[in-house]
């Protein structure tokens, strides 16, 4: 039992939030969340909220799941943690590796462990780095990203990422990592196609590899749907002709499936849909579900073999990699997708359900563009609508009609996020048929509250 104004209030007195204005936060006070169930959170005001966004893009099999709580208390009471630097090591961690080793899709039969998202992809820089070192090219150490690309808060990881506002503070990035444009149809000059701007998109990391010399390019990064930076699902001819262009230049192949690994996307992982075999898998969130932290890299037995050969010691590593209770987490949490066939579940049923209900969106007068791949969602609010989205109207981006929008999901019962004026959604794996029905609906309704708002405003 607590108060909820001493909690808010300790809250700003103490908590520094990530990626959180705490003049505004101060003002408005944060919503206390206390209890998950399924796709339902509740608040301590008693606010029942349908969870759009899996906590965060982690959440997969839902909340209130006693069987993973359990595995993790049984753990900790066995062997809460022990490191494996000194050539030890522990069941939960090994029994994992070799498990994620069956479930990725090209021949990955290694795994580093980290703790997060973040660490991982540091590791990517690490690992990367080494690898050409250790085949007698020091020189190749630069790695590109994209623009709005997101990888991560540490410093390789805001680097690797191409986020502009991480980027204006702290120096970044740091030295030998350069971006190119994400793939966003949006974005792409008027009467291309999808198609055709697919392979204009991957033309530009081709572009790049030639401007910095193939011999110094170690590797390509990105997500297979970028995530953070809006739900932008690339044109279906993209990813291969990205993989052509690695292939070709030797260039490594880093897959971020932080969000889409593990079922998001209707295959386990990301890279299956898009056709491709990257070298290195970045993984995190849905791994545990978010229940407790862990992340990783699934290495290619390319990076493997000279690392494991011809590598000696490699300098790298956490307190936590291959922790006990975390892998015994995802061990369990890899259990319930299987056994609910989950991943199916997204291909085949919900998936494609979401895609048509969430598609019949785009007849809402503030709605430019809805689109959805699996169990990733996302749409454009625009002030004028037009047949093509290249001829809708946007807002004004000082105006935050996003945030605006994203009250109005609160107050409806719906946590959606929103990423500029683009409104995204990411619910949780074990969503039925019926939830979807109930989330679009809040949608719907949240969509109307601020059109009503916005024409009270004179915005629109
Ligand atoms: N990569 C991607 C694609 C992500 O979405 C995120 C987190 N949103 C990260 C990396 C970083 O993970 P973490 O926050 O666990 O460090």
């Amino acid at each position: 039992d607590f108060d909820t104004a001493a909690i808010r209030q300790l809250d700003s007195a103490h908590f520094l939030h990530p990626f959180t204005d705490h003049g505004s936060l101060a003002e408005k006070g944060a919503r206390v969340m206390v209890r998950g169930e399924g796709i339902y959170l509740w608040d301590s005001e008693g606010h029942k909220i349908l969870d759009g966004m899996s906590g965060l893009w982690c959440v997969n099999v839902g909340y209130g799941r006693t069987s993973i709580s359990q595995a993790v208390y049984r753990q900790m009471e066995t062997l809460p943690f022990y490191n494996s630097f000194f050539n030890t090591t522990n069941v939960p961690a090994v029994t994992l590796a070799a498990q994620l080793a069956q479930l990725a899709p090209a021949p990955f039969k290694h795994v580093f462990f980290t703790s997060s998202g973040s660490e991982a992809n540091d590791t990517n820089v690490r690992l990367v780095r080494r690898y050409w070192d250790l085949l007698g090219h020091p020189e190749r150490h630069t790695i590109i990203g994209r623009v709005n690309g997101y990888h991560g808060s540490t410093m390789a990881g805001a680097s690797l990422g191409g986020m502009a506002g991480m980027h204006a503070q702290g120096g970044l990035p740091i030295p030998g990592i350069v971006h190119i444009g994400q793939p966003n149809y949006a974005e792409a000059p008027k009467g291309m196609t999808e198609a055709e701007f697919g392979i204009v998109a991957a033309g530009w990391l081709e572009q790049k590899i030639l401007e910095l010399g193939p011999d110094k390019v170690a590797a390509f990064i990105g997500e297979p749907v970028q995530g953070a930076g809006g739900v932008i699902i690339p044109p279906p001819t993209y990813w291969p002709e990205i993989q052509r262009i690695c292939d070709k230049y030797d260039v490594l192949l880093i897959a971020d499936e932080v969000i889409t690994g593990f079922g998001r996307l209707g295959t386990w992982f990301g890279s299956e849909l898009m056709q491709i075999q990257p070298d290195l898998i970045t993984f995190a969130k849905g791994v545990t579900s978010g229940y407790v932290p862990l992340g990783g890299v699934l290495v290619g037995s390319r990076v493997a073999h000279v690392l494991i050969e011809k590598g000696g010691e490699f300098n790298h590593g956490f307190t936590y990699s291959g922790h006990p209770v975390a892998c015994a987490a995802a061990l369990e949490n890899l259990r319930i997708i299987q056994d609910e066939q989950l991943v199916n579940a997204v291909a085949v049923d919900t998936g494609p359900y979401l895609k048509q209900k969430f598609a019949s969106l785009s007849d809402h007068p503030l709605v430019g563009h809805a689109d959805s791949l699996g169990f990733v969602a996302g749409l454009n609010l625009v002030r004028k609508k037009a047949e093509h989205l290249h001829d809708c109207v946007p807002f004004d981006q000082a105006l935050h009609v996003g945030m605006i929008c994203r009250g109005y999901m609160f107050a409806n019962g719906i946590i959606m996020r929103a990423v500029g004026d683009r409104m995204i959604v990411a619910p949780p794996l074990v969503m039925t048929q019926a939830q979807v029905d109930e989330m679009v609906d809040r949608i719907r309704q949240s969509l109307d509250d601020t059109l009503a708002d916005l024409i009270k405003r004179g915005w629109v």
